[in-house]
C-alpha cells in the first residue's frame, strides 16, 4: 500500500471540511487558534512515517496526554491505579462530575477529566521531586527534545478552571486525592498544555501499535498492559461519543479539545490527525472524518 498516496487522498476528501466545527471556547487561548488547519501523520511499525498538511505544526495535545499519564502509572505501579479509578465507559461529557457523587469519588475511567486528575495525583506520588516523567516519555518516544508545555495555554486553563476545580475538590472530599488540590490541578493543566505536532504524537504513540514495545525492541509497557491501554482507549477515549468513534472508525483512539486524535492500529501503525474544530462532544470533526476515511480505505480496523 502506498501510504503517502492514501494520506493525500484523505486530505483531498476532507478538504471541504477544513474549518468546520467549533474551537474549544472555554479555554480562551485555544479559542484563538486558527481553525483552518489540518494535519495527519502515520508511523508504521517498521518506523517509516508519512504525513500530509499541517503535520508538523504543534498544537495543544490536551486530553491525549491522558493516555501517556496512564501508561506511566501502569508502568511504575502496575494495577494499583484501578483501586482508585474505574475502566468503564462513562457515556458522559469529558468534564462531567455527575457520576462522581454516587460512585463515591471513584471516576468511571482514566480518560474523563475526573479520572485523569486521579491518575495525575497517583503519578505525582510516584515521581521524584522535580521529575517530569510525562515530558521525558513524550520527548523520548517522539525523538523531539523540544516538546514542552505552552505556558499561555496552561495559564488560560487555570484562569477558567471552575469546572475542573469542582471535580478536584469533590474527589478530594471523598479522599481520592493524596496531594493538595492546587498541585494536582497545576500538573494536570501543564500536561494538557503540552504542544506537539501530529508527527510527534504518532511517533510517541507507536509503541501502542507494537504491543508496548519500541522499534528497537525495548519495552515501554508489557504486551498485556498495552492491550489494556488500547482497550480503554476504544471504550472510553471519546467520552459520550466512544461508541460513535468505534462505529465510524473502529480503532482505539484518544481525542483532545485541541483538536487532535491519536488512533492505534494494533500490529500495524499509529496515526495522529489534527483539526481544531470540534463537535458537540469535544472531538475533532475533521479528525473523525479523516480516520473514518482511513479505516474505510485501508480496511485497517479492529473490526
Ligand atoms: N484540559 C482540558 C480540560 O480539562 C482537557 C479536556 C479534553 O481535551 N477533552 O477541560
Amino acid at each position: 500500500m502506498d501510504m503517502q498516496a492514501v494520506l493525500e487522498e484523505i486530505h483531498e476528501a476532507v478538504r471541504p471540511m477544513i474549518g468546520s466545527g467549533t474551537v474549544a471556547e472555554y479555554i480562551p487561548r485555544l479559542a484563538a487558534v486558527n481553525p483552518d488547519q489540518f494535519g495527519m501523520s502515520v508511523v508504521m511499525n517498521d518506523g517509516t512515517s508519512y504525513g500530509v498538511g499541517d503535520c508538523e505544526v504543534p498544537f495543544s495535545i490536551q486530553s491525549i496526554s491522558k493516555v501517556f499519564t496512564l501508561v506511566l502509572t501502569l508502568d511504575r505501579d502496575g494495577d494499583e491505579i484501578w483501586t482508585r479509578v474505574g475502566r468503564e465507559p462513562s457515556g458522559a461529557a469529558f468534564n462531567s462530575l455527575a457520576q462522581l457523587e454516587y460512585k463515591r469519588g471513584i471516576p468511571r475511567n482514566p480518560f474523563m477529566n475526573a479520572g485523569a486528575l486521579v491518575v495525575t495525583d497517583h503519578l505525582l506520588g510516584l515521581s521524584e521531586a522535580g521529575e517530569q516523567p510525562l515530558l521525558e516519555l513524550l520527548r523520548a518516544e517522539a525523538g523531539n527534545p523540544a516538546i514542552a508545555p505552552d505556558p499561555l495555554v496552561a495559564a488560560s486553563e487555570a484562569d477558567h478552571a471552575d469546572r475542573n476545580s469542582s471535580i478536584a475538590y469533590l474527589l478530594s472530599s471523598f479522599g481520592n486525592l493524596r496531594n493538595p488540590v492546587g498541585d494536582v490541578l497545576a500538573h494536570y493543566f501543564e500536561q494538557c498544555a503540552i504542544a506537539m505536532s501530529t508527527r510527534d504524537l504518532a511517533a510517541a504513540g507507536a509503541f501502542l501499535a507494537r504491543g508496548g514495545i519500541r522499534q528497537d525492541g525495548t519495552p515501554v509497557l508489557s504486551p498485556r498492559q498495552a492491550k489494556r491501554v488500547n482497550a480503554v482507549m476504544l471504550t472510553a477515549g471519546f467520552y459520550d461519543a466512544a461508541a460513535e468513534f468505534a462505529y465510524r472508525v473502529g480503532l482505539p483512539g484518544k481525542s483532545g479539545v485541541g483538536g487532535g486524535i491519536l488512533a492505534i492500529v494494533p500490529g500495524k501503525c499509529s496515526i495522529c490527525v489534527w483539526g481544531p474544530g470540534l463537535d458537540s462532544s469535544g472531538n475533532s470533526m475533521i479528525g473523525m472524518a479523516a480516520l473514518d476515511e482511513f479505516t474505510s480505505r485501508t480496511g485497517w480496523s479492529v473490526f
